[in-house]
């Protein structure tokens, strides 16, 4: 069991101006807080502390850091509060110990296997000072050396949460002994079975390997001699859980892993590191494509060693490492080797490019000048640029800092995106617009009603997002120009005599669209009509001859049109056929009032169907050509029409009895009448009758002819009153 003075001791032998005051009273606040509570194994809890100290301590962390370990389970394991901690410890004890209770409540439990990095990379944006991250990987390491009090569920899940999070993370930040502690302990806690099984096959050859590993460790110091290098080596069976992934991964047996067994060359200068390669290949022939140069091209975590592999003594492959005692410093300690610069005698001279792996993990943009600024740099957001939350069933979705409601909802589901009107964060209502924070848990809340509009755009972080709106809003703006296109086109088409929907039925459009205007199909065309962009005329001119873009109404298509402006329940019979069509509403024309025999003549009006006039009504030859339509009296319907009889007689009596037998007598009603007389004694008499048609109108002024006394009978042609207007029929 680690006592405090083996710290204390640690900690001043790596850094003798350490002040270790705050170390000691963090242990008896610890011990205070955590008295009576026990670990499952059956210790004292404080053991717990006093080892996550200790292992602070192999990484060479400040007292702060260390000081945290004994402090890091009071604030989430006892009463003590976050307020206590600072006013005993401050503000920078504090932080660390917030920062650990907030990754104690996260678990990266049920995730699928694509959200380990994004869990990896939230742990580090909640740690924000890297010094959490540390302690949290001594606190894990210590946790899974004592795993096996833990019940075996638990301890499945832990032993996987330490293989996918904490060994990746410890060989991120560059520290090789926890990475492979964490794994190995993994290994044994998830597969028992094939743990047990290979470190006994390990075990078995103990003496053997043992006596191996010796004997090629003095051959190689007597190389080294003979070449005047000086270096110490060290040779070690490789962890287990490498060699059971090179079993798994390459299929192989136990007997077939011959490089099971590590050298390593500690020497001082990167020269001398090249000369013992040389040794190395001159002694032993190497193996083809396993030499492996960190020392020119670093690892991201800043690693730097030479590797290869050669046939050694008895023909057993093995590895060799080769590296200097600063470079296995880092690979031990990893970004942890770094304090020594502050602590120690100062960083000056240090490249700053030794921290360019850092700079790229936190993606920081400024440069780092010294150590105390790197330092100053691990405290502040790890990751300013990214945040990391949690869908409600436990899933972790990263996003750009700053990234809203709505940028989660469109990571969801367009859909979810279009609809989203606001969310539940932490259980709590809010708006749209509210920016994520690391480990919200979001909960979007959808409405069918709901939809993007062009504001989104002005708060909205992820591409994504951004992306989907425009999109929806285009869309939308693209729907209604299709629908105004497409009414333009059927009516414009109609007047030059084609049948728009026909033509996009037969591909016609389709053709014209891509080979007339370039487009990508004809509903880009209908599009662009709709928004102006291009004319119908523009259109019609690749379907139509010059001379035919004045052309006749198409009446089938008129007909669709006409239709639509028909009121519904009026449509009766019509006594005229437009065109071939039936039913159409038509109006006669008051100036001419056609009669059925008539020749008549029709044209479109705008919005109220076909007026019908006689052939040669003066009208007439104001209307557009282009409006006008081949109209037929249908001579299966039987109607009436008013017509209007001007007679000129004397002024007799008994003469308008005369006249009105006559109309009766030939069958038609009178439905007016207007008399005058003149000073000259004539009468001036305009009947209105309803005639069949025009030979019975014709019939009617004949047998009015007849009458004695009578001297001018005559159809109004045009009532002067009325000029141009036109009456609805029925
Ligand atoms: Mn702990």
């Amino acid at each position: 069991m680690v006592r405090l003075e083996d710290i204390i001791d640690r900690v001043a032998a790596y850094n003798p101006s350490a002040d270790t005051e705050i170390i000691k009273k963090a242990y008896v606040f610890s011990g205070v807080v955590h008295q009576g509570q026990t670990r499952l194994s059956g210790e004292p809890y404080l053991d717990h502390p006093l080892e996550v100290a200790n292992i602070l301590t192999a990484l060479k962390l400040d007292v702060q850091s260390v000081a945290t370990g004994l402090l890091h389970d009071t604030v989430e394991d006892t009463h003590t509060t976050i307020e206590k901690i600072e006013e005993t410890f401050g503000p920078e004890i504090a932080v660390l110990v917030d920062g650990l209770t907030k990754l104690s409540r996260v678990t990266f439990d049920k995730q699928e296997d694509h959200e380990a990095e994004n869990f990896r990379k939230m742990i580090l944006a909640m740690g924000r000072d890297i010094r959490v991250i540390l302690i949290k990987l001594a606190d894990r390491l210590h946790n899974m050396r004592t795993l096996g009090a833990m019940p075996p569920e638990k301890q499945k899940m832990i032993a996987r949460e330490t293989l996918d999070i904490y060994a990746p993370l410890a060989n991120r930040l560059g520290i090789g002994w926890i990475k492979t502690e964490l794994e190995d302990l993994a290994f044994k806690h998830l597969e028992p079975e094939k743990f047990a099984n290979l470190s006994e096959r390990v075990a078995q050859e103990k003496v053997v390997r043992e006596n191996y590993i010796e004997h090629v460790k003095v051959m190689i110091e007597e190389k080294l001699k003979e070449h005047g290098v000086q270096g110490e080596v060290t040779g070690r069976p490789k962890q287990l859980y490498s060699i059971y992934k090179k079993m798994a991964s390459q299929d192989v047996n136990f007997e077939n892993i011959y490089d099971i067994i590590a050298f390593r060359v500690i020497v001082k200068t990167v020269k001398e590191c090249y000369e013992v390669l040389g040794i190395t290949h001159s002694a032993w022939k190497p193996v083809p494509g396993r030499f492996k140069d960190y020392i020119a091209l670093p690892k991201g975590n800043l690693y730097q060693s030479l590797h290869t592999t050669v046939i050694g003594p008895y023909g057993v492959r093995m590895e060799v490492q080769i590296r200097t005692t600063e470079m296995h410093s880092v690979a031990e300690c990893g970004i942890a080797a770094h304090w020594k610069y502050k602590e120690g005698k100062g960083g000056e001279g240090k490249d700053t490019k030794n921290f360019a792996w850092l700079r790229q993990l936190v993606e920081w943009q400024r440069d780092l000048k010294d150590s105390d600024e790197f330092l100053e740099t691990l405290k502040i957001d790890l990751f300013p640029t990214e945040v990391y939350v949690f869908t409600p069933k436990g899933h972790i979705k990263e996003f750009t800092a700053g990234a809203t409601v709505v940028d989660f909802a469109y990571s969801i589901h367009t859909d979810v995106g279009n609809r989203c009107y606001g969310a539940r964060v932490n259980g709590r209502m809010s708006p749209i617009k509210y920016q994520l924070r690391n480990g919200d848990v979001v909960e979007i809340i959808t409405s069918p009603n709901h939809h993007p509009s062009k504001d989104w755009l002005g708060f909205v972080k992820s591409p994504r997002a951004r992306t989907r709106i425009r999109h929806w809003i285009k869309t939308e703006e693209r729907q209604m120009s299709i629908g105004l296109g497409r009414e333009i086109c059927v009516n414009e088409f109609a007047k030059h005599g084609l049948d728009f929907p026909k033509l996009l039925k037969t591909g016609e459009m389709e053709k014209t669209a891509k080979d007339g205007f370039g487009l990508q199909g004809v509903e880009s065309l209908i599009a662009s009509v709709g928004y102006g962009k291009i004319s119908v005329a523009q259109v019609l001119g690749k379907l139509l001859p010059p001379e035919k873009l004045e052309t006749k109404y198409n009446l089938a298509v008129f007909k669709r049109v006409l239709d639509k402006i028909t009121p519904r329940g009026k449509k009766e019979k019509s006594p005229v056929i437009v065109g071939g069509a039936e039913d159409m509403l038509v109006r006669f024309a008051k100036c001419c009032n056609p009669l059925p025999g008539d020749e008549i003549a029709g044209f479109i009006t705008q919005g109220q169907g076909v007026a019908v006039h006689s052939k040669g009504c003066p009208n007439m030859l104001h209307i557009d050509k282009d409006r006008r339509i081949d109209v037929a009296w249908d001579k299966k319907e039987k109607t009436t029409r008013p017509v209007k009889i001007d007679i000129v007689c004397r002024n007799e009596k008994g003469l308008l009895a005369e006249i009105t037998n006559a109309i009766k007598a030939a069958d038609a009603n009178i439905s007016s009448a207007e008399i005058k007389t003149s000073k000259d004694n004539k009468a001036l008499c305009r009947f209105e009758v309803e005639v069949n048609d025009a030979a019975h109108l014709k019939t009617i002024i004949k047998a009015i002819q007849k009458i004695k006394n009578v001297t001018k009978v005559e159809r109004v042609r045009k009532d002067v009153s009325k000029d141009g207007e036109t009456e609805a029929i029925p």
